[in-house]
């Protein structure tokens, strides 16, 4: 594969050529989301000056336009996820496709007894929604346990794995520790036992191309803004069979066939599941995004991402009170660490100071935080238009850090 033109694929990113407090930018938050090419910015723009209109009501050729769009849209998400377009449904993002499946399969289906396992590195977005269905309908949550690198105990996945999982529900890679799961093995392991099974593709998509046939997976979710698109648009992927026997999700315009003051019927898929006016150009974005990455040569972005992470996890190790938080050997690349004697907040902060944004916290996984017994890490989260010289900067801002510790 050709080598990759790093100066010319930044170009694309206008928001990355900044000084903040005085420094060049080194942005390093990508796991909070991604910043978004001319080519997602010019869709959104030409979308707006040139066809905007409301979807699916015909009548009119700009509402002709948008819908073809639209849809033309949804079978680029269908394409990049070898899925068919029915099973494409547009939601917010990653937290409101799992909701979906949260309220249309778990409240209708769970019963007294029945179990919903998850891991513990899951983000809040899916544990939350299950630990409410299980809740109201009185089962249980069962968490998979983490070996001390935080890789999954897929020991204690076996063990927990029984008749009674009804939904299992598991992180592609986890956002706060970069840690892949091998979610394929393990969807086949949990459908062998009749369970529903969901990855939660949040941190995934961005990083390396995903196939739901080839994972075996009956829902998939994942957000646009992670993937190079605009917020406030995302994808669930669901198996048509499944959907087909869900109830809607929302209820009101589009999604209906036939409305009387008595009752009413649904639309066909996807339509059932898309209630209201939706993110129109949001989709567009996606799609974008989506063009705009088939348009790379996605091997040797993956291969730039991993040298980015070689480098940070080397010069991490090399670093004197550095502790680095999640050390599998499959990782997306992400480096979460703590500093001796620095709270992540502060040295969160510090780095900004020098132009250097990283997130802090909890990044949504509290209970992982507590298994850890940390409150909290400084994650870098790079994607593919970082540089190794980011990398270095990270360290150097990092030195600077200490001082003032
Ligand atoms: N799951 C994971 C693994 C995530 O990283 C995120 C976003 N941080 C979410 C779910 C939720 O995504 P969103 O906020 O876009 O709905």
């Amino acid at each position: 594969s050709k080598a990759l033109d790093i100066n010319a694929l930044r170009a694309q990113f206008p928001i990355l050529d900044q000084q903040v407090n005085g420094k060049p930018l080194v942005y390093l938050d990508n796991g909070a989301t991604t910043q978004k090419p001319v080519a997602v910015l010019d869709a959104l723009q030409n979308y707006y000056r040139g066809v905007n209109s409301n979807v699916h009501r015909g009548a009119h050729y700009l509402s002709d336009e948008a819908t073809g769009q639209f849809e033309g849209a949804r079978q680029t998400v269908a394409d990049f996820l070898n899925a068919s377009r029915e099973e494409i449904l547009w939601t917010k993002g990653t937290t409101e496709s799992i909701n979906i499946v949260a309220q249309c399969v778990a409240r209708e289906q769970l019963q007294p007894g029945d179990e919903v396992l998850i891991a513990t590195s899951e983000h809040h977005a899916n544990i939350v929604p299950w630990q409410q269905a299980c809740l109201a309908k009185g089962a249980t949550l069962k968490v998979i346990p983490l070996h001390d690198d935080c890789s999954l105990d897929l020991d204690a996945f076996d063990q927990l794995l029984s008749e009674k999982t009804k939904i299992f529900a598991i992180g592609h890679a986890s956002n706060a520790l970069g840690t892949l799961n091998p979610v394929k093995e393990m969807v086949a392991k949990a459908k062998a036992v009749g369970s529903i099974t969901l990855v939660d593709g949040a941190q995934a998509v961005a990083h390396f191309p995903v196939d739901v046939q080839d994972l075996g997976v009956d829902f998939y979710a994942f957000s646009g803004h992670k993937l190079f698109a605009p917020t406030g648009i995302g994808v669930l992927y669901g198996r048509r069979d499944l959907l087909e026997a869900m109830p809607p999700y929302q209820t009101g315009g589009e999604m209906i066939e036939v409305v009387t003051f008595e009752k009413s019927t649904w639309n066909q898929l996807p339509y059932k599941f898309e209630a209201g006016t939706p993110n129109i150009a949001g989709a567009i974005g996606l799609a974008a995004a989506i063009n705009w990455l088939d348009n790379q040569d996605r091997a040797a972005l993956e291969a730039h991402e991993n040298a980015l992470l070689a480098r940070a996890t080397e010069q991490a190790q090399a670093f004197g009170g550095l502790k680095i938080i999640g050390t599998a050997a499959s990782k997306v690349s992400v480096l979460s660490f703590l500093l001796d004697g620095g709270h992540p907040a502060d040295v969160g902060m510090l780095l900004d100071k020098q132009g250097v944004a990283v997130r802090t916290g909890h990044h949504c996984t509290m209970p992982l935080m507590d298994s850890l017994g940390i409150p909290g890490t400084v994650r870098a989260s790079f994607s593919i238009y970082n540089t190794l010289d980011e990398v270095d900067r990270l360290f150097e801002a990092l030195e600077k850090v200490k001082t003032f510790l």
